[in-house]
């Protein structure tokens, strides 16, 4: 042990890469009294949350939505799609992609693996080459993750529908959006998206426990044949409910809160969110190569363009245990960080920064980190916190 833990005091830094901060506007919303979820009175404010994420999704299509967490999203999606035996092909980027491929395998379907390098991304050629051989066109989606939460990696959608229209290839273009909606730019609409799935808890700054599918009308045609086992997830049964989602009760309060976190997206303006994300992270990722002298920890991206702007995971020196260093941050610091995922679990820690957050909060996990970086001999080059702040200023002049 390498600090003396102390009773956590003042607010936690939360600096995980989801759930993430709630602001306390929509703490307050979300603490609303209970109200049946038919009441007339209720109906203006669902009918408002609706249309408020179509405006952040860009789409007029459908929307469902679920009591449940990102995976329920991604179930619903891969159920109200496809029959037993159908393929689909996942763009393998790390982590939350492998899982998703796992829960379309569980669910007796065929996965076709697109593999790319975990810290460069992917290669669009192999992409291209996946759909040109398939020339039955048996491959029914390509299933894609647009921010690699594991990695700290975008992928860049519009490109793969472009490579989908290019070769002409017939198939559905899934996205998972959870660490991106309200954090990096997304065009469900523009960008030829089929589904995109987001949850709650990330860039919508509300509690876990609820999510969504946006689907389009050539989407929708799919689910028609679709033979997979459902019930509470399925559309079909969502279509005939008045609230056009939640086969069962609908959780007001979400509602209440996500009203809230919409008028605060809108009033910062949707390409100001994203801008702040982009200041922030380069102001993280500057710190990080900074501490990279002396053999230090590093950027696990190493492809600039791809650069995630709500989360980094910073790759540990060989020999250094990044959960040494997380533990560090919150037991005396009262910092939390995000960890390493399946392969890379004590390899990198991840520092997430999308949601309700702001310079001095990453100033302040920054400097966290470089302490516990020094308190568990580390190497690193002493000084990253100062590089952000440079960056930061810089930044506020213009
Ligand atoms: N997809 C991505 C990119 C994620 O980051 C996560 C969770 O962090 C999930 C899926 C799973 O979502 P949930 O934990 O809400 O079920």
């Amino acid at each position: 042990m390498a600090t003396k833990p102390r009773l956590p005091r003042g607010r936690q830094f939360f600096a995980n890469p989801g759930p993430t901060n709630i602001p306390d506007s929509v703490l307050h919303a979300v603490a609303h009294v209970t109200v049946d979820f038919n009441d007339p009175a209720f109906m203006p404010v669902y009918e408002a949350c609706v249309a408020g994420l179509k405006r952040v999704l860009k789409t007029e299509q459908e929307i469902f939505m679920y009591t449940g967490s990102g995976h329920a999203a991604w179930e619903a999606s891969l159920v109200n799609l496809f029959s037993p035996g159908d393929k689909v092909a996942i763009i393998e980027t790390g982590y939350f992609s492998l899982s998703w491929a796992q829960m379309a395998k569980d669910l007796s379907l065929e996965v076709e693996t697109i593999a790319a390098d975990w810290r460069r991304g992917l290669d669009f050629a192999a992409l291209r080459a996946a759909l040109a051989a398939d020339t039955t066109h048996s491959i029914k989606a390509i299933c894609a993750v647009h921010n690699e939460t594991a990695t700290g990696m975008e992928l860049p959608l519009k490109q793969v529908r472009a490579v989908m229209d290019e070769v002409g290839h017939p198939a559905l273009l899934l996205s998972d959006t959870i660490s991106s909606l309200g954090s990096l730019e997304f065009r469900m609409d523009d960008w030829g998206i089929d589904v995109a799935v987001g949850g709650s808890q990330k860039g919508l700054m509300l509690p876990t426990g609820m999510s969504f599918t946006g689907v389009s009308a050539k989407a929708l045609a799919a689910h028609k044949t679709s033979r997979l086992p459902k019930s509470y997830l399925s559309w079909t049964n969502m279509l005939t409910r008045k609230h056009k989602s939640f086969v069962g009760t609908v959780p007001t309060s979400l509602f209440y809160g996500l009203q809230e976190s919409l008028r605060l997206l809108e009033e910062e303006g949707l390409d100001e969110v994203c801008a702040r994300h982009s200041r922030l992270a380069e102001a993280v990722r500057r710190c990080v190569r900074h501490w990279s002298g002396n053999a230090g920890p590093q950027l696990f991206c190493t492809n600039p363009d791809r650069y995630s702007d709500s989360v980094t995971a910073v790759m540990m020196p060989e020999g250094h245990d990044a959960e040494a260093v997380r533990r560090t941050a919150l037991q005396s610091f009262n910092v939390s960080l995000g960890g390493g995922l399946g392969p890379l679990g004590g390899k990198v820690f991840r520092i997430g920064h999308l949601g309700d957050l702001n310079e001095p909060m990453i100033l302040g996990t920054l400097s966290v980190v470089e302490m516990a970086l020094k308190l568990n001999g580390v190497p690193h080059a002493p000084g990253g916190v100062a590089a952000a702040m440079e960056y930061l200023a810089e930044a506020a002049r213009s």
